[in-house]
């Protein structure tokens, strides 16, 4: 007599309250990670009970059975266990309300099969989905066992014949398949939607962050003009001037290039999103870059050497690239100072997992890097030099980054340090090569 109709009303009930509980508490502003409002969990599971034993399954004349035990875990498992043993402790009330004290039999074996959900309740957050998962199948199994002993003992040792009918138990296995299904069906929707939560609440952070990054450009944007009309001002005086006020502009002028600094440093930070998409001669880059650099290398007392020969392409922003190559080098010249050292650049392609790369290998002998220093490379304005302003490397790992590229720091102190990149290669056909 097991009716496919009572299964979907059942079905319904179990899993209305995680939508009324997303409607009212996970769809609400969060400023901060959502947390489970534990009450809420209760105040619905317990008006859900209700509504569960007002429209039972009629199994055999003599036998309604409802889905509410599942509303007892999910209350246990996401309200905690006070809560838990409230909604348990409500149900035989309800029950003795709506109907009359016999049909309490059950309710041993229930309060049996909630002392699984009731053990793991205060780790249930901590665990992982599969874990979560199997529980959630594991709960109604072993709740189907106890009652099947209980049937079984009715109808073998107190000879009820309704149990024993062939119908009433391919519909006692019906209801605990399906039951089984609501459960893990049921706690999949509460994950699922606790987890869309939690995702809502981080876009909403990184749009506000967004904003202000773009704000702070606009403006960095704008201070940049009037440094520059400052900083032509000051060296028309400078000419005219002598003595100590001539020493005061110099020191004016430097300051206003490392305010300039800052700010360039800053927008291309602030533009991290590769602008163009090109298909970029890296062997031509670096080479070029290399000689862009190498007076200022050899001002410096540092040697740039370069050792790139095979024919590597990729894809990407020709200055941006440009751009993160000359930070790195620039380091590598001021790490070296006056020991007169060196700076090799070398550059191939390696196979990694069906895809091939371009390793580029910047090795420089220079001061070197403590474990702590290391850790802390790319966080902004951190510089441990006097003129530095702790940019540099966070935009290049932000354009590595943006062309699906790694860095990666070697470093040991005293003795140098060594940077490797990797980009994804292009292949070009052969002829197609010449033209560039
Ligand atoms: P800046 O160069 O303005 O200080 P960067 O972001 O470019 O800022 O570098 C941050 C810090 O990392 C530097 O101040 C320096 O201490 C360290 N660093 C970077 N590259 C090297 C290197 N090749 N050798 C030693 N230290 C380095
Ligand atoms: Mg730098």
């Amino acid at each position: 007599m097991l009716q496919l109709k009572d299964l979907l009303i059942q079905f319904a009930i179990i899993i209305i309250p995680v939508f009324l509980y997303e409607m009212f508490w996970l769809s609400r502003y969060h400023n901060t990670s959502p947390k489970q409002n534990r009450l809420l969990v209760g105040l619905l599971s317990l008006l859900n009970i209700f509504i569960c034993l007002l429209y039972p399954i009629q199994i055999s004349d003599n036998m309604a059975i409802t889905f509410s035990i599942l509303l007892m875990y999910s209350a246990i498992l996401y309200g905690g266990r006070v809560i838990g043993i409230i909604v348990i402790f409500a149900k035989p009330l309800f029950m003795y309300l709506l109907y009359d004290i016999s049909v309490l039999k059950c309710f041993p074996f229930e309060l049996i099969s909630c002392i699984l959900p009731l053990i793991v309740s205060p780790q249930w957050v901590s665990f992982s989905r599969r874990k979560k998962f199997a529980l959630s199948i594991l709960m109604p199994i072993l709740y189907a066992i106890c009652i099947i002993c209980l049937l079984y003992y009715e109808a073998t040792v107190n000879g009820v014949k309704e149990y024993q009918s062939e119908q009433t138990i391919l519909s006692v296995c019906i209801f605990f398949t399906v039951l089984t299904i609501t459960m893990l069906f049921h706690v999949y929707l509460r994950e699922f939607l606790f987890e869309n939560a939690e995702i809502r609440v981080q876009m909403q952070k990184s749009e506000k962050l967004n904003m202000v990054s773009e704000l702070a450009a606009s403006v960095a944007h704008e201070v940049r003009n009037p440094l520059t009309v400052v900083r032509g001002f000051i060296q028309l005086i400078e000419n005219q001037e002598s003595g100590t006020n001539r020493e005061y502009m110099k020191l004016v002028l430097t300051e206003l290039d490392r305010a300039e600094n800052i700010i360039s440093d800053y927008l291309n930070l602030a533009r991290p999103q590769i602008e163009e998409k090109k298909i970029i001669n890296m062997t031509e880059q670096l080479n070029e870059v290399t000689t862009l650099m190498s007076t200022y290398a050899s001002l410096q007392g540092a040697f740039l050497q370069v050792n790139v020969t095979e024919k590597m392409f990729t894809i990407g922003d020709r200055a941006k690239i440009k751009q993160a190559i000359i930070n790195i080098l620039k380091n590598g010249v001021e790490a070296i100072k006056e020991t007169k050292g060196y700076i090799k650049i070398e550059a191939n392609i390696e196979k990694m997992r069906d895809r091939e790369y371009i390793r580029i290998v910047v090795k420089d002998n220079g001061v070197g890097m403590s474990r702590g220093q290391l850790d802390r490379l790319g966080q902004p304005f951190y510089s441990l030099k006097e003129k530095g302003t702790g940019l540099g490397l966070m935009v290049t790992f932000s354009i590595i980054e943006a062309h699906k590229g790694t860095i990666e720091y070697l470093s040991e102190e005293g003795k140098g340090t060594e940077v490797h990149i990797l980009l994804p290669a292009y292949h070009m056909e052969e002829e197609n090569t010449e033209e560039l």
